[in-house]
């Protein structure tokens, strides 16, 4: 992966391009001196290792006490653009112990780590808008940039304040905003899938409209939103009722009259790489349908390993051919990071799943409180099936790249409590 903006101060640095020129008093900090490094990992390490999540995956990511087995996937938890966002936060907290820190949006989507960085005196900034906020920002000031990044916008407004900037963007987002600048370089449009109210995607948009920013873009969820874009495409839209659909998620002066002749796509990091997939084919069609080739048609796969990896794990968790089923899954992390819900999804197609933030979840087996990805809200499952302590039952875990392991592990210990193990009985486990 590469790691363009790890040890330096500056706004977007690297690659990143900042419309506005760097202004003269701009710091540059090394936060990654391997003294603070050292003072970071012991601090990460107590407070997200797991002695439990690390046995589990030393005996093959499978425990059975009694009759109750827990599966827990071969990749799961922290990807490496997460661990090294969290990294750099708490290094910043350490070089700068006396300074203002604050912090577009949230680091990652966990709610834990974010209370945590809270807990350290570093304060949240509105991410959708440049809020009055970032007025009150001086160049003493230190400011993260999430591993989401942030759209171009709000790195220009940090430049002209003059502020420290410690940019945490994941490698990866950063070679999806690459493939962006090169569409809008070629004047072709942006077709951006992923879900437009999210950080990297906004990040992303932003690219999309390249440096000189006269680029275009368009940001499609569903294999929905995809049928009526090839629908335009091929003469069969409607204008109205298509602007009326997508007008908020597309680019000032977007006209889809003009700005459909040559797309590109590129997808938010962390989507369903087969939705993905299935969409890049529905566009392809269209556009050799309508042109009589994929000349127009450009497309690249910025679906990040990390997530991919997470996916295939749990594709390998369900596969009933190499072992047992599981009887209910159990998908770890924040509900509004992207690549959970996905896990979720993926889920929910096999087997009874329960998308839960943490352990508290769990009042008891037949009662999870966990997040229903139709009506995007937390409800309580009534599950009474499979859960008598008589009966033999595997559980599933996973989790998304923003979960550390000692939200997994309290899940671990709460789901194996609730079957009557104690943590003794678990401990004893060689
Ligand atoms: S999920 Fe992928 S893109 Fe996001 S921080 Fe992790 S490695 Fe980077």
């Amino acid at each position: 992966m590469s790691d363009p903006v790890s040890s330096s101060s500056t706004p977007s640095s690297g690659s990143e391009a900042s419309q506005k020129p760097a202004p003269a008093k701009r710091k540059r900090v090394n936060v990654r001196r391997p003294d603070v490094m050292a003072l970071v990992q012991a601090e990460v390490e107590k407070h997200y290792r797991s002695s439990i999540v690390e046995k589990l995956r030393a005996k093959g990511g499978e425990l059975t006490i009694g009759n109750t087995t827990i599966r827990l996937a071969k990749q799961f938890g922290f990807c490496y653009g997460v661990e090294r966002a969290i990294d750099l936060a708490y290094a910043t907290r350490k070089v700068f112990p006396d300074q203002r820190i604050f912090l577009i949006g949230e680091i990652i989507h966990n709610p834990d780590v974010n209370t945590q960085l809270r807990d350290m005196g570093i304060v949240s900034l509105p991410w959708k808008e440049l809020g009055k906020e970032y007025d009150d920002l001086n160049a003493e000031d230190v400011v993260i940039v999430p591993a989401f990044g942030a759209p171009t916008s709000f790195m220009d407004k940090l430049g002209e304040v003059g502020c420290h900037v410690i940019d945490t963007t994941c490698g990866d987002v950063m070679k999806v905003w690459r493939r962006v600048r090169d569409y809008a370089k070629n004047s072709v449009t942006s077709i951006i899938h992923g879900k437009a109210d999210h950080e990297e995607t906004l990040a992303t948009a932003s690219r999309a409209l390249g440096t000189n920013k006269d680029g275009h873009y368009i940001i499609i969820l569903t294999i929905a939103d995809a049928n009526m874009l090839c629908d335009y495409i091929l003469g069969k839209g409607d204008r109205e009722s298509f602007m009326a659909q997508f007008g908020a998620n597309c680019s000032d002066g977007f006209d889809p009259d003009i700005h459909f002749d040559r797309v590109g796509v590129a997808n938010q990091t962390t989507m369903l790489q087969s939705e993905t997939e299935n969409l890049q084919d529905l566009i392809r069609n269209a556009v050799q349908e309508r042109d009589g080739d994929t000349e127009n048609y450009h497309v690249f796969d910025t679906i990040c390993g990390a997530t991919q990896e997470r996916q295939n794990a749990l594709f390998t968790m369900l596969d009933t051919e190499k072992q047992k089923p599981m009887d209910i899954l159990l998908v770890v992390g924040g509900y509004n990071s992207s690549n959970t819900t996905h896990l979720a999804e993926i889920g929910q197609e096999s087997l009874p799943t329960f998308f839960i933030s943490n352990a508290k979840c769990m009042e008891s087996l037949e009662q999870i409180i966990h997040y229903d990805l139709e009506n995007k809200a937390e409800v309580t499952s009534d599950y009474p099936s499979i859960v008598s302590q008589d009966q033999p039952i595997i559980i599933g875990v996973t989790a998304g790249a923003s979960c550390p392991n000692n939200i997994i592990e309290s899940t671990i210990v709460r789901a194996l409590e609730l079957r009557g193990i104690t943590q003794e009985e678990l401990a004893a486990i060689s």
